[in-house]
């Protein structure tokens, strides 16, 4: 079965946003077994929307659009659906009660323009909004499904997953589930992942292999179909387990694991505090760090190259991480230094690349890496945080428990 996404505002073709509600949905059909063919963006045209809405139900059975349902004079989707039904749009009381009651709970009086909200095509089913004010409305039409959401994601991502996907699978009698589960991994690239699974990917059938690269790591996606989510994952079970023994100590985690986050629970699970030297990444590793979790184990320096080691009373020059992490660890009497120093750039145009160096030291040395990295400063920063986060994750797997 077929479905297509439209997402409606002139801010998304002018490119002010991007169109994550689009991706959202674009999942969580993927995760029902229906095939997408086409996601269609249009502006704030009342002919435009109507006409895509028409072109989507020409060759689609479920279409699901967003944005448009304010109470603003731009916002037209409504008025669209009514057209390309060649339906009326009527008052429903129950949905004006539910506008006026969301203003009254939170103190607010409700305009005139809201009234216009109360409005849904003769027949829609109306979906309460508790999220918002804009409520939104299912048309069926024959075999066709037109679901109709409000732009903001939280309320779109609430109102497809609690009410507008099972109203679908329902309806059109879907009962199968996709299941995909991420493997994620650092410390290899993409091609080498692929030919480490290329017999897995090329394999096909069910559950499908496929990867994905992003800066500096590489999702690995197992997607299995089944009647039902526990027999999906029973498929996915045995090949997570041979995807990771033939990847090895690249495999940080699963699913919703980050780097960060893994780092950090190593840190707390061992009790260990972290003295760490950001030389050239501006904070970026520590920031991290924060946002996983480990901000009261981690007491950071950031700083030149050359800053670092005044401070820190080191020789600058070559092999500068590991001195940086071992003075780091004294001078903040952590069980833990860790340095990354990002090299000035060497040459010009598309050869221009920094030297990154990773060093990691406990009561010995605890793991050192170099790496040479192309492209600008701001990617080069980018990767550099990824692989000291990985530098990190390696050095505490290497201690044990
Ligand atoms: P409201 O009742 O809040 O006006 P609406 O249904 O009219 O909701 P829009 O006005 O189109 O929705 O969008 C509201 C906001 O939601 C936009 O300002 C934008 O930030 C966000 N938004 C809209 N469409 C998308 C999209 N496709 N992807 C991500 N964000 C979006
Ligand atoms: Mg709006």
């Amino acid at each position: 079965m077929r479905a297509e996404i439209l997402t409606v505002g002139s801010e998304l073709l002018l490119g002010q946003i991007v169109d994550t509600n689009a991706a959202f949905i674009a999942r969580h059909l993927a995760g029902i077994g229906l095939d997408l063919f086409h996601k269609v963006t249009v502006g704030d045209n009342q002919g435009r929307v109507a006409e895509a809405i028409r072109t989507a139900l020409g060759r689609a059975q479920v279409v699901i659009t967003t944005g448009g349902l304010g109470p603003t004079a731009d916002d037209v989707t409504r008025e669209a659906v009514a057209e390309a039904f060649g339906r009326d749009l009527v008052f429903v009381p129950e949905l004006m009660e539910q506008v006026d009651a969301f203003f009254r709970a939170r103190g607010l009086p409700s305009s005139p323009s809201n009234r216009k909200q109360a409005y849904i095509p003769a027949g829609a089913i109306p979906v309460e909004n508790p999220l918002g004010t804009a409520p939104c409305f299912i048309v069926e039409e024959g075999d066709r499904s037109l679901a109709v959401l409000p732009g903001v994601p939280r309320e779109m991502e609430y109102l497809l997953v609690t009410r507008v996907l099972p109203h679908v699978r329902e309806r059109h009698g879907i009962q199968g589930t996709i299941v995909s589960r991420l493997v994620r991994v650092c410390g290899l690239g993409e091609s080498r992942v692929g030919e480490l699974l290329a017999d897995f990917m090329t394999r096909g059938g069910n559950p499908t292999v496929g990867t994905m690269a992003h800066l500096g790591r590489v999702d690995v996606r197992i997607a299995a179909k089944g009647p039902d989510d526990a027999s999906a994952r029973t498929l996915i079970a045995p090949v997570e387990a041979a995807v990771r023994q033939r990847l090895g100590d690249v495999v940080y985690g699963t699913d919703g694991d980050t780097l960060e986050g893994v780092v950090a629970a190593g840190l707390e699970a061992r009790a260990l505090t972290l003295a760490l030297v950001e030389a050239g990444t501006g904070g970026l590793v520590t920031e991290r760090l924060t946002a996983g979790g480990a901000a009261a184990r981690v007491r950071a320096l950031v700083a030149s190259p050359a800053d670092a080691a005044r401070t820190l009373g080191v020789e600058d020059g070559d092999s500068l991480a590991p001195r940086l992490a071992g003075a780091a660890r004294a001078w903040a009497g952590a069980a833990l230094g860790a340095a990354v120093v990002v090299g000035p750039p060497e040459g010009e145009g598309l050869s221009r690349a920094h030297d990154v160096a990773i060093a990691v030291r406990a009561q010995g040395p605890a793991g050192e890496w170099r790496h040479r990295l192309a492209g600008d400063a701001v990617q080069v920063r980018a990767r550099a945080q990824v692989l000291a986060l990985d530098g990190l994750r390696r050095a505490l797997g290497a201690l044990g428990r």
